[in-house]
Formats: C-alpha cells, sequence, structure tokens
C-alpha cells in the first residue's frame, strides 16, 4: 500500500489556474484512469477471509495528516511526542523541505509498525490512507472557488483480490462504512494549508526555517502546541477570550482547528486570533533590553580579560626579574 499527497504546481498545463490535492498510490500503482464521483459505484471488498490478507499492509509507504497522529497517539495513550519518535518517520513533502511524517516500518521488514498477524493492530484508528483505499482521492478547487471539488479512483494492485469479491457500492457508502468523513472534515483544511504554502513558495521565497517549525508543531506535535498555547509569551501577543482557552486545553479536535487556524495566521496573515495592540511594542521593549543586557555582559567580559591579561604579563615581568 502506497499512498502519498501528491503536491502539483498551483498552474495546470493548460494554464487554468487550480489547486489539487491527492491522496494517491505511487507511478508504479496500477490506477484507474476513471475518475469516480460520490453516487458513482465500483466493486470491491475486504474481509477477514480473503486470500490476500494483510498483503497490502506488508509494504507500506503511507504519509500521515494531522488527524491520523491524533488518533493514533490517544488510541495508543502517548504523547504526540513519543508517538512521533516511536511510530513515524520524517519526510520532506517539497524541494522546500515542508515537514512530512510517514508511518513507520518494521526494524526487520517494510511492513506496517502495526502490522499483527491477526490484522491491523490499531484498526478503529487506522490512517484516512489506509481507510481510502483501495480509492485514491483526488480534490481540486479552481483558483477563486471558496470549495473543492472531489472526485475518486480505483487503484487495482495485483496483490488485492478485493477487487474480485462481488460486492458493488457507491464512493459516498464505501467513504461512510470507513468512517472517512470524520478524517477528512478535518484534514482537508490542513491539505489547503498545505497546497496554499507550496504555491506561494515561488512567489515569496524559501519558507524560514520558523515557519517550518511552527507549522510541524501545529500539525503533528499536538501537545506540544498545548504548551505552546499555555505560554506567557502565547498570551502576551493573543488575545484568547478564557472560555475558549479553557475549551481547547480540554478538546484536541478543537484544539486541532484552532492550530490550522494559528498557521493561517502565522503562514499568511489571516487574521482570526486577535492580536494585542500593545503586543509588539512590548517585544519590541524585550528585545532592546535582551541587546543591552548582551552588550553590557560582553564589556564586562573584555575589561575581565583585560585583567587577566594584565596580570599574567605583571608576573612574567617578576618571574623576568
Ligand atoms: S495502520 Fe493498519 S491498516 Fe494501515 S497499514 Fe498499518 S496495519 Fe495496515
Ligand atoms: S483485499 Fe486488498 S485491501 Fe483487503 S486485505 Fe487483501 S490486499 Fe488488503
Amino acid at each position: 500500500m502506497s499512498i502519498d499527497i501528491r503536491l502539483p504546481p498551483p498552474e495546470s498545463a493548460s494554464g487554468q489556474a487550480v489547486i489539487k490535492e491527492f491522496s494517491d498510490p505511487s507511478p508504479m500503482t496500477p490506477v484507474q484512469p476513471v475518475q469516480l464521483g460520490p453516487d458513482d459505484t465500483f466493486q470491491f471488498s475486504c474481509h477477514k477471509g480473503i486470500a490476500c490478507f494483510n498483503k497490502c499492509c506488508q509494504n507500506i509507504d503511507i504519509m500521515l495528516a494531522p488527524y491520523d497522529v491524533l488518533r493514533l497517539k490517544k488510541r495508543l495513550g502517548i504523547s504526540s511526542r513519543d508517538f512521533i519518535d516511536n511510530f513515524t518517520r520524517d519526510f520532506q513533502m517539497d524541494g522546500h523541505g515542508m515537514p512530512g511524517l510517514k508511518l513507520a516500518t518494521k526494524d526487520e521488514s517494510p511492513a506496517c509498525v502495526f502490522l499483527r498477524p491477526e490484522g491491523c493492530g490499531v484498526y478503529a484508528d487506522r490512517p484516512s490512507a489506509c481507510r481510502y483505499y483501495a480509492l485514491g482521492l483526488l480534490s481540486m478547487r479552481k483558483k477563486d472557488s471558496p470549495t473543492d471539488e472531489d472526485s475518486y479512483f480505483v487503484v487495482k494492485e495485483d496483490h488485492c483480490l478485493g477487487h474480485q469479491e462481488p460486492k458493488t457500492q457507491t464512493v459516498r457508502d464505501y467513504r461512510k462504512e470507513q468512517g472517512l468523513e470524520d478524517y477528512d472534515a478535518i484534514n482537508r483544511e490542513w491539505r489547503q494549508i498545505v497546497l496554499k504554502k507550496r504555491s506561494s513558495g515561488p512567489t515569496i521565497g524559501k519558507p524560514s526555517e520558523r515557519s517550518m517549525e511552527l507549522f510541524y508543531l501545529a500539525s503533528y506535535n499536538l501537545d506540544g502546541f498545548r504548551d505552546f498555547i499555555s505560554t506567557a509569551g502565547f498570551a502576551e501577543l493573543f488575545e484568547l477570550d478564557p472560555a475558549e482557552k479553557e475549551t481547547l486545553l480540554a478538546n484536541d479536535e478543537a484544539l486541532l482547528r484552532f492550530a490550522f487556524r494559528f498557521l493561517k495566521q502565522a503562514l499568511f496573515g489571516e487574521i482570526t486570533i486577535p492580536v494585542r495592540a500593545d503586543a509588539a511594542a512590548k517585544r519590541h521593549e524585550r528585545y532592546r533590553q535582551r541587546v543591552e543586557q548582551m552588550e553590557r555582559e560582553g564589556a564586562e567580559r573584555k575589561s575581565m580579560d583585560q585583567d587577566a591579561q594584565y596580570e599574567s604579563l605583571k608576573h612574567e615581568g617578576q618571574d623576568d626579574e
């Protein structure tokens, strides 16, 4: 199973401006060329007794989206940081170094780290890419349109016998059965941020290291992001209603949606979190004080060095006598 988000250029070959998002297989995967809408049908069924059971999880390349990370770390009862460290690997989503996460494989094979002889060890919380398989998602948004249009395609890999099963269903029913509506509702907003960030790359240049760190924190390390919004520095800069803050600290889904708002504000200047009017002046004052202190410390160090040099010259002079 090889599923990824592909990031095409912001302009199509025909010059029509579009933003696309893909959840599709690698170029080696036989993707069926027919695009399906929500009410189109396709033939496929996956179930425990099937002869190919688990084959799709034995050689994986699966990209994770923020809601995937949240569901899995909650299931395992560990922090986002521990989940990232133990069950994912980093990769770059594009040439600008936009950070992405992929699901880890076992030490000794390309099989998914959660694969068990009896099947998926995290089935109820498996990532959206696993839920979609054997469908792929293609989302397209015209440049000035506020909404995406989704279409789907079937992925037929030789080892997957599910396509020979006699079950036919609509895409809509399949998505519902796989629990994809919840996942897409949250992850879609994030994919739009990824695409917008990438498509703005050539116009505004390489993203700063700081913006990439914020992207990583808000996208994947939700517990770290919770700590971040609890800091004095955050409160000094942003005016967050105390009741809203309490909700965010207690509700992971609400916090993740807020993290996306924060990212849009930090990356694209879309202001939805009120900024304190005096924040810039305070930051400037703090910066000025820090520079002054560094200059003071530098002057003290220089004076101590000069004293030490003088003492050593004095001793050398005494030794010569
Ligand atoms: S998370 Fe589960 S379904 Fe997805 S690749 Fe791993 S074992 Fe398979
Ligand atoms: S039918 Fe396809 S998706 Fe299901 S277990 Fe077999 S290879 Fe995996």
